[in-house]
């Protein structure tokens, strides 16, 4: 990167002289820190010949494999902003993506390339001997980023148009310490020295923030990665047990898959799962931690803030037990949360309001004109769009996004509340609320259920709402689905639901 700057790349550099240790486990493939370090040079070294100059902005098509680690180290070493690019995505939306964030060139293995070839410069990546060669190289009228803006990546777009948001190199190495010292807290002591290099579970597509995150999470805390093609709770469970695994990341949608397996009778050795990504049901991750005895430890945060910003600690657990249960947990060290009104008013400790966040790690700014950021900064900090209350111990509780809210006239109504409160119903295996519109009220909660045996009982969860919810937060209407159309960390995308089956009575 730039003369000043600090590059992602030296997570490489320091990770211990354990040259044959093996640092990445794929499914297909893996490689040693020698291996690893090789590979990445010589990518490096082709994406420069095929053009690429510092701040170039350089897509790739990744998945669960190893290539997604390369393919990432070897376009910082060449000096270029790193775009993950789904592999699964059609080459429609290869090309739709790249009309919409100017990527200059895109990398990816021969099979990934097949059809996505999108009309910009291509290096084709063998995974067998990872080198690569030139098909096209960089067009001349390439745009440049800054040389210390690491990353551009998609959101998950559950609110609308994914937004592509640009993080720099030195505010992500901060990010992976300010996690690392939450983490290093909740520890129980110095790590035995081992003649090789522990591995860290990645059960995330490295195509998101997530799994990128956590992947340079572990090479900063001195681990390997063990990377999953596929999440099966018995794949993970075979995992943990191979590479005694003691704690990992996972999606809330795992953690609930975990807790309803059948296939799966222990987790040991592991000790600790941090929920990230999306909002954890504190029912599952009781009944998670009921049946394998593994704490669920959820953590906060917004690609826009550069990774988590509020989490909980081991201690944390030890102090307030099941107390504060359902909270995000506390802010990190050097991270500020507000909760204000509608007139950017603070609000005092208890009250529910608009969550900004003061983050040192947070986005550069957006990559897309359109996009803007402006609006969204308040003296420094980020709205972040969701609404919560931070309570006197300062933890965080959220209620949900600001966009997910319903307005029943003029009361307001969190999807998220009424969510929890059917999936502790019996004949409920997942449940989604959203507002669905209302000649009389404007709008109005409407619930979509995957019932444990195919039938919906509309009377009984009517009954089981009023028991729990005030009577303005019950579901007008429950309409039974075979899924829940969910995205890539398993977020439910609640605007598919209100246009794919809206119910018949409560439509205008
Ligand atoms: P888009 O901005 O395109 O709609 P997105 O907001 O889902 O997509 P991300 O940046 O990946 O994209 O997600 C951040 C959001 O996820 C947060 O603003 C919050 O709403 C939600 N979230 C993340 N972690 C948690 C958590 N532990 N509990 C509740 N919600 C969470």
């Amino acid at each position: 990167t730039g003369p000043a700057g600090r590059s992602l790349t030296e997570l490489l550099d320091e990770l211990p002289a354990l040259d044959e240790a093996t640092v990445v486990h794929s499914t297909s493939s893996t490689l040693t820190l020698a291996e690893l370090r090789a590979a990445v040079s010589r990518v490096a070294g082709e994406l420069t010949r095929a053009g690429v100059r510092p701040g170039h902005p350089v897509g790739a098509l990744v998945g669960s494999g190893a290539s997604g680690v390369v393919a990432m180290f070897a376009a910082w070493r060449a000096g270029a902003v790193y775009m993950p690019v789904n592999h699964r995505m059609t080459g429609h939306e290869v090309a739709a993506l790249i009309d919409d964030t100017p990527v200059c060139l895109l990398l990816g293995t021969t099979g990934d390339l097949e059809g996505r070839d999108a009309g910009i410069g291509v290096v084709e990546l063998d995974e067998t001997t990872w080198s690569a060669r030139t098909r096209r190289p960089v067009p001349a009228d390439a745009t440049t980023y800054d040389d210390d803006i690491a990353l551009v990546l998609r959101t998950s777009g559950t609110t609308g148009k994914p937004k592509a948001v640009l993080l720099r190199h030195d505010g992500t190495l901060d990010a992976l310490d300010a996690s690392l010292r939450k983490l290093r807290r909740r520890s129980s002591g110095p790590r035995e020295p081992r003649a090789e290099l522990r591995a860290n579970l990645i059960p995330l597509s490295l195509a998101l923030w997530a799994g990128i995150f956590n992947t340079l999470f572990s090479f900063r805390a001195g681990f390997g990665v063990v990377l999953l093609d596929r999440f099966t709770p018995e794949e993970f469970a075979r995992a943990v047990r191979e590479h005694e695994l003691t704690s990992t990341v996972l999606a809330p949608a795992m953690i609930t898959m975990l807790s309803e397996a059948d296939g799966v009778d222990t987790l040991e050795p592991l000790q600790i799962v941090r929920s990230i990504t999306a909002p954890l049901s504190p029912a599952v991750a009781q009944r998670f931690h009921d049946r394998y005895g593994v704490l669920v430890l959820n953590s906060y945060g917004q690609t826009e803030l550069g990774g988590e910003v509020v989490g909980w600690t081991i201690e944390d657990i030890r102090t307030y037990g099941t107390e504060k249960l359902g909270a995000v947990g506390r802010p990190y060290d050097d991270v500020d949360v507000r909760i204000l009104d509608e007139h950017d008013q603070d609000l005092p400790a208890g009250e529910p309001g608009h969550i900004h966040v003061r983050s040192p790690y947070r986005m550069r700014g957006y990559a897309v004109a359109g996009d803007e950021d402006a609006d969204r900064m308040l003296d420094g900090f980020l709205r972040t769009g969701d609404v919560g209350r931070l309570d006197a111990d300062g933890f965080l509780w959220i209620e949900g996004r600001v966009s997910d809210m319903i307005n029943r006239g003029g009361l307001k109504v969190f999807p998220d509340e009424v969510e929890e409160v059917l999936r502790r119903h019996p004949s409920v295996r997942d449940a989604a609320v959203a507002g669905v519109p209302d000649r009389r009220l404007g709008e109005v909660p409407c619930a979509w259920i995957v019932p444990v045996d195919g039938e919906v009982d509309e009377g009984q969860l009517t009954a089981w709402c009023r028991e729990h919810l005030a009577p303005y937060k019950v579901p007008v209407s429950f309409v039974a689905v075979d899924a829940m159309p969910r995205n890539d960390v398993g977020k439910v995308l609640r605007r598919q639901l209100r246009t794919s089956a809206p119910p018949k009575e409560v439509m205008l």
